[in-house]
């Protein structure tokens, strides 16, 4: 390798790191708010880090060590609140980096929590439900003291899921001798999860991109959506915005992607997908190379997969009027740049993701009240909220003649900047 291709190989790496993106967002917000150094220091630092090295029984009877991590990034707020994620290529960075992306979150959308994440090291295609089920118990013991109602809230996130939930609550709940719903959200509806909250994220997704498309003068149903990733958040926008009229054009998932410029049948592609284990094949619809399909002219695109798929490489191809970004951490400072050269709007991660955050919110106060809320009250105070904070972050780019991740950056570090002044640093 050549000193040239070494040092763009370095500069590469260094813009996928998931830390230095958010920081760099995070240094011109805390820059431009005129935000003093000590504060600064203290936002930009995790709380508290947890790494666990996890002895576990495999199904064969070997045992293995396998290393997971708990990112505090603020309580300033309120309990810390994330997601835990289940994955080969888990880092600290990134854990760190999600952590501070869920205080920024929380804080846009304005409700009472700090921000945290966690992940462990492993690859769950190649585990049995047994042995992910030990995993999990093994790493809520071995995190039990800092997690709780009260302290730190996990959820689900890549790869981990409702019945993830389920093990975490009961072995907290063994631990304290009593059944502690509150401890994570989405849970099981039949273990104290909240309505709504499984849609939620991509429901969100969709109530900013309808916001966004308002301002373009876009109908609903002439607009043309592509969504990287079928899981959750991406399974979940394509099936209500299908429903509510957008035509889904192209879905990319990790081995392969399919098209109809009229729409997709958003239910018939799950069945297909269910039947033969892919999305590709799928007889109303074309296949096509995903790399491509990121790139074609479209109104919306929802990144929902994983981070750092818009680039410094490929952000000038994005042809789509809006970056709804449905994943953590989809495009890279670099991208940024290229992006509002380019006239894109984008609703950042921040914002565009937060309706899972607010119906596990939700969740936590039902669990809380010991008192469940019909599904169209979850879906009306999540609409509330999403519209509210849309609103407002875009608003104040206007003013401040930043763009919408600027803006919302800084939104998020004056409220929780204000909540750490407020209490003062103790001792
Ligand atoms: P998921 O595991 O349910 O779905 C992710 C999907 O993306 C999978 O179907 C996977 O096959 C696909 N995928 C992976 N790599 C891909 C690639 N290179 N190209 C195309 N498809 C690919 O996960 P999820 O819960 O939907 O989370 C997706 C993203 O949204 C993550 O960044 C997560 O942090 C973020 N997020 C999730 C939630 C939530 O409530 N689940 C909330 C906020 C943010």
């Amino acid at each position: 390798m050549d000193a040239a291709t070494s040092a763009g190989s370095f500069e590469l790496e260094q813009e996928l790191n998931p830390w230095l993106a958010q920081e760099a967002r995070f240094d011109e917000a805390a820059d431009r708010l005129g935000l003093d150094d000590g504060l600064t220091k203290v936002l930009r630092t995790p709380s508290k880090e947890i790494i666990v090295h996890i002895p576990v029984r495999l199904d064969d009877g070997r045992l293995e060590v396998f290393t997971g991590y708990r990112v505090q990034h603020s309580i300033a707020r309120g309990p810390a609140k994330g997601g835990v994620r289940f994955a080969p290529d888990v880092t600290l960075d990134e854990v760190r980096a999600l952590a501070a992306w869920m205080t920024w979150k929380c804080a846009v959308v304005n409700i009472p929590f700090g921000g945290a994440k966690g992940g462990v090291i492993c690859d769950p295609r190649l585990l049995s439900d047994f042995e992910l089920e030990r995993i999990t118990r093994r790493y809520t013991a071995e995190i039990l003291p800092v997690i709780g109602p009260e302290r730190d809230v996990p959820a689900p996130d890549v790869n981990t899921n409702e019945q993830t939930m389920a093990w975490i609550m009961d072995t907290y709940s063994m631990h304290v001798g009593h059944t502690a719903t509150a401890v994570v959200t989405g849970k099981p509806l039949d273990l104290g999860g909240s309505r709504g909250r499984l849609e939620a994220t991509g429901r969100g997704c969709m109530m900013v991109a309808l916001q966004a498309l308002k301002r373009f003068g876009i109908r609903p149903e002439d607009a043309r959506v592509v969504i990287q990733g079928f899981g959750n958040v991406g399974g979940m926008a394509a099936t209500l915005m299908a429903r509510a009229g957008f035509r889904v054009v192209s879905i990319l998932e990790i081995d392969g992607a399919v098209h109809n410029p009229h729409g997709l049948d958003i239910p018939g592609l799950m069945a297909h997908r269910k039947e033969t284990g892919s999305i590709t094949g799928f007889p109303q619809a074309e296949d096509i190379d995903p790399a491509e399909a990121m790139f074609l002219d479209c109104d919306v695109l929802l990144p929902a997969a994983k981070e750092n798929v818009i680039t410094s490489q490929n952000a000038a191809r994005v042809r789509a009027r809006i970056l709804c970004e449905g994943a953590n951490g989809p495009s890279t400072p670099v991208a940024d740049q290229i992006l509002a050269a380019n006239g894109v709007f984008v609703i950042p991660d921040i914002l565009a993701n937060a309706g899972g955050v607010t119906v596990s919110y939700f969740e936590w106060v039902q669990d809380r009240q010991g008192f469940f809320w019909n599904e169209d009250l979850v879906n009306q105070r999540l609409e509330e909220i999403m519209v509210e904070n849309f609103g407002r972050v875009v608003d104040y780019a206007g003013k401040h003649g930043v763009n919408n991740r600027i803006a919302a950056y800084m939104l998020a570090l004056d409220r929780v900047a204000f909540a750490i002044k407020l209490r003062g640093i103790y001792a």
